[in-house]
Formats: C-alpha cells, structure tokens, sequence
C-alpha cells in the first residue's frame, strides 16, 4: 500500500519511519503542505492519504480524493471533526484515527502547567539568569492535601486523577458519565460544587456545544479566589475574553494553557503587530500568572510511537478488509 502523508513534521517522519519497518508492505511519501482542496490533487497514484487535526478534510477534498482513487483516510490523531464524514461515507472512503495514544503524555503536561504556574517556574528560570536569587513574587501553596477539581474523567482525565492521588490531593470530578475505575478514589460532584471547592481545576472534556466556553464569567465567579486553572483540552472551552476579566479580578493564582481559542488561526505564525495587537492570546501572555504552551501536550516519543504504530495497523487491518475499533463510526 501507498500512503501519501501530509503535513509532515520531521518528527512525524522519524517516528513513521521506525515503525514503518515493522510493515514490510506499506510505503509513505511525505509533503510538508496539508491536505486542503488545492493539495488533495497530489494524491494521484497513492492508496491511502494520511492527514491531522488542523488539514481541511471537507467536500471539496474529498471529491478530489475520490476523484484519484483514494480510499482510505488514515487520521494520526483522536479528533475527526475536520471530516465531513458523509461525503466520505458516500464515496466509500473508509475513515480511521487513533482514539488514545498516550493519555498520560496530556496528563503530565497539565500537572507540569499547574506545577510552573503555582511555583512561578518561568519567573524564576529568568530571575536566576539574570543574576536575581531573590524569592519575591515566586511564593505559591502546596498541592498536598488541597482538592483538585477535574471535569472531564475519560483516558486522559482519569489519568490526571491518578497524577493528583500521587500529590496527596483530594480528587473531586465533574462529567456527564462516572468512570469506575475511579470510583475509589474519586468522588464525583456537580460542576457548581467543583467549582466552589477545587483549588486547581484541569478541563479534559471534549469541545461540544454542551462544554462551548464552559469556562466563562459566571463559572469564574463560582470558582475559589486564587486557584488554579488548567486547560490542555481544547481551547474554546474557555471564553478568553472572560478568563481576561477574571485574571483582573485576581481570581487565579495561575492559569495553564496548552490550547487557546485562536490557535487555528495561525496567531504566531503571523506575528504581525495587528493580529498580536488584537490577539486574546497575547493578552494573556501579559499577566505574569498565565503560561501558555504551544499545544504541545501530546508531544512525547512514547505518543508518537503510538500514533505511528497505530496508524499503520489500521492501514494494515484495512488492506485484510478487518473492521476496526478505529473505524471513526466504529
Ligand atoms: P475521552 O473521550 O476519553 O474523555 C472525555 C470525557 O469528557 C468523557 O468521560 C466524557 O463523558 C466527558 N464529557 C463529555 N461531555 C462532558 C460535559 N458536558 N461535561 C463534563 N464532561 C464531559 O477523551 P480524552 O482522550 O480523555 O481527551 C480529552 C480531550 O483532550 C480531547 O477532547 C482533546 O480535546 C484533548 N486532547 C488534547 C491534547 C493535547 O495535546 N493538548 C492531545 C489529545 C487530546
């Protein structure tokens, strides 16, 4: 089988490539474009196209992939809202993804946002570069014995539950359905009492309209002065504009974010003054409680492992016409 990826970063292509040893009939071509109405076309002569979470998988890609033959759509990635997936369904083209590579890589990255914004990390980091061993402006709270509040308890909620029963919290959660395998350790709450009794609250629910701006004035206000607030899931969870009246509020005592509202649209990678000049983001980056980071929580050699691997066993499981758990209407 020939698969034409896109969108390819060189760790993408490393991480492929090892694991590409373990499927002596499958081939990969990498191009750096994603996969968009006007690149579709490069698919000419290939089986399968490879795609992620930010490509433009809607109608007009879709006729020109079936156009040239494509039949399955290999997404290296949990999320498919970026396909239309009747379009597909209607060409035949199967659509498969990698529901959970590595929870705990996302887990561990919010701990560490909760961990840096208590501490103040990035503060001291260039405090002591420059020559000031002074603690001003670096005192935070013990996590051990105070409550951490999670809303959202599947895979990756439910190992940042774990994470926090380590630090010696109390674990209180909030979700439309109860995970059992934490039921020993986790007391479930409703989402006005998470918020009043959690001293960090870490979002891992998916965005829906149910959880649109979840995060917004109101639920600030219900929330305890001077916690902590973390958001590795997805940016529009939280409606930044009201985080920004609550930061001056002074009801946090830091903020971490891995995702942010404006991320599809480029806002760092066009640093115009313009776009930086009305940027929620980089409103945010100007208190010095909030800590952001470049979606980055996904990002380590065990997950990328995972998605390749993963990825070619579903091109495998295709090519043996197997249906699959990662079937996306599976
Ligand atoms: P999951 O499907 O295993 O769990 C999501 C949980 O949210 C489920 O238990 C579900 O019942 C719950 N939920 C649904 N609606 C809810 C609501 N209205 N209120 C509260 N809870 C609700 O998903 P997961 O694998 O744990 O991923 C969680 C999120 O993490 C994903 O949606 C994705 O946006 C994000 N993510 C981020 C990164 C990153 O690099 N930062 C990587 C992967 C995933």
């Amino acid at each position: 089988m020939k698969i034409l990826f896109f969108d390819t970063k060189n760790y993408d292509k490393e991480s492929f490539q090892n694991s590409l040893r373990e499927f002596s009939n499958i081939s990969i071509e990498y191009v750096k474009s994603d996969l968009d109405p006007r690149t579709a076309a490069l698919s000419e002569g290939f089986d399968a196209v490879c795609a992620f979470v930010n490509s433009d998988i809607g109608t007009a890609t879709l006729d020109i992939l079936h156009q040239k033959g494509i039949r399955l759509l290999l997404m290296r990635c949990a999320g498919f809202n970026n396909v239309d997936l009747e379009t597909a369904k209607k060409y035949g083209i199967r659509v498969m993804r990698v529901p959970g590579y590595s929870p705990e890589a996302v887990a561990e990255h919010a701990m560490a946002l909760a961990l840096a914004s208590n501490r103040r990390l990035y503060k001291a980091y260039n405090k002591v570069r420059e020559n000031d061993f002074s603690l001003s402006g670096l005192m935070g709270f013990n996590f051990y014995q105070k409550t951490a509040g999670i809303i959202g308890t599947g895979k990756i909620g439910a190992a940042m539950c774990r994470i926090c029963r380590g630090f010696g919290m109390k674990v209180i959660a909030y979700d439309v359905y109860q995970n059992d395998s934490l039921k020993e350790f986790v007391e479930y709450v409703s989402l006005e009492q998470l918020l009043s009794d959690s001293d960090v609250i870490s979002l891992h629910c998916p965005l829906m309209d149910s959880t649109y701006h979840i995060i917004n004035l109101d639920t600030i206000q219900k929330m305890k002065d001077g916690v902590i607030l973390v958001n590795t899931s997805r940016g529009a969870l939280v409606k930044t504009d009201d985080l920004i009246e609550g930061i001056r509020m002074h009801k946090f005592a830091g903020v971490g974010l891995d995702v942010y509202e404006e991320e599809t649209e480029n806002v760092f990678e066009d640093r115009s003054e313009e776009i930086l000049e009305h940027s929620t983001t980089a409103r945010l980056l100007s208190f010095p409680n909030v800590m952001i980071t470049s979606h980055q929580g996904f990002f380590t050699r065990e997950a990328l492992e995972a998605i390749a691997t993963t990825t070619l066993q579903n091109a495998l499981d295709f090519m043996a016409g197997k249906p699959s758990a990662n079937d996306v209407d599976a």
